[in-house]
């Protein structure tokens, strides 16, 4: 399957430099704010310029001839030319007989196939996530090598941010659907019912609500009110992770036994990582599952 199709299929812009598959907001009757899949943006990727190496490479003498490695005509996105060039630096692979930009795949193909990883985590991405329940998110942070999370606080956050997250399941099942949509109606207005008793217990002087700090204040309320959120209350987090880690997490989290929005998820950072380094990502076959999501799966896993 082409990951070009399956990214414009899934709403994918094509001509952006950073790949995003947004998520529309449905709205209850009641008003309530919700999202039927994840929405994935990149918002960070390396920015690479290796020219400054010109001195350096001059450094050993015409007869090497190791500067004309900055002069390779094929230019690379900017993951693959860090990756090839720190793993050139290791075998000072600068001259001519050096595997040309032409070649990256073969290269990054004998690396991958060889478990050589460790080149790849010099290179990291980062995504901005949203339309993911939190009980997903619980186990994306479970990843610890070569990750940093920064995840929406309920704690911080007050109810005029709170969003849900529909289960596929229920989405064209007329019952669920509607029973879904009652409930978040219905928790939206607990939480913040719950929330304004709470307040007015603070204003009372209730010792278990009332701190110093004004932002301690507000903690106070809503870490407590928060009790009555569910799992299927949305959240958002800025995901990055380095090229190694991403295809572990994608190999964990696209497999066929991996849960379905958390695959949903996954799959969709996979699409814009591929199009935009098709290098790194190209040893991955496509798969399509019976639940309507997608999976990635490659010979060389876990690099
Ligand atoms: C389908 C599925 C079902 C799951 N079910 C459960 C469940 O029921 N209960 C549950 O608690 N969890 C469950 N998990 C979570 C799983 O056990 C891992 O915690 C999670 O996938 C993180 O992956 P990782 O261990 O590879 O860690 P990562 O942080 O992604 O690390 C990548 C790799 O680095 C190495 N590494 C990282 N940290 C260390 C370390 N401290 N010591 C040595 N090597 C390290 C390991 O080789 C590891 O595989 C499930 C995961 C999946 C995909």
């Amino acid at each position: 399957m082409d990951p070009q199709t399956v990214y414009e299929k899934l709403g994918g812009s094509s001509d952006s430099e950073f790949p995003t598959l947004h998520s529309e907001v449905a709205r209850t009757e009641g008003e309530t704010p919700y999202l039927r899949h994840p929405g994935v943006i990149l918002i960070a990727k390396p920015d690479v310029d290796i020219e400054g190496l010109r001195p350096f490479l001059e450094g050993y003498g015409e007869e090497l001839n190791f500067d004309a490695y900055l002069d390779d005509p094929t230019p690379l996105p900017p993951g693959s030319l860090l990756l090839k060039t720190a793993g050139q630096t290791c075998y000072a692979s600068f001259g001519p007989k050096r595997t040309y930009n032409e070649n990256a795949q073969r290269y990054f193909d004998n690396l991958s196939s060889s478990g050589h990883g460790s080149v790849f985590e010099h290179a990291v991405f980062s995504f901005f996530v949203y339309g993911v329940s939190r009980a997903i998110t619980h186990e994306v942070v479970r990843h610890r090598a070569g990750t940093a999370f920064s995840q929406l606080s309920q704690r911080f956050v007050s109810g005029k941010v709170l969003r849900f997250v529909e289960r596929p399941e229920y989405q064209d099942v007329p019952t669920l659907h509607k029973r879904f949509e009652q409930r978040i109606d219905f928790l939206a207005r607990e939480y913040d019912e719950v929330a304004e008793e709470l307040v007015e217990l603070q204003l009372q002087g209730d010792p278990r609500l009332v701190a110093e700090a004004r932002t301690d204040m507000r903690k106070r309320v809503q870490q407590s009110a928060r009790s009555v959120l569910p799992n299927e209350a949305e959240t958002t987090m800025v995901l990055s992770a380095n090229v190694r880690a991403w295809r572990h997490m994608i190999e964990m989290r696209t497999d066929q036994h991996a849960e379905r929005e958390i695959r949903d998820l996954y799959f969709r950072i996979f699409l814009c990582l591929r199009l935009l380094e098709p290098m790194l990502f190209g040893d991955y076959d496509i798969e399509s599952f019976a639940d309507g999501t997608y999976g990635a799966t490659t010979d060389w896993r876990k690099i």
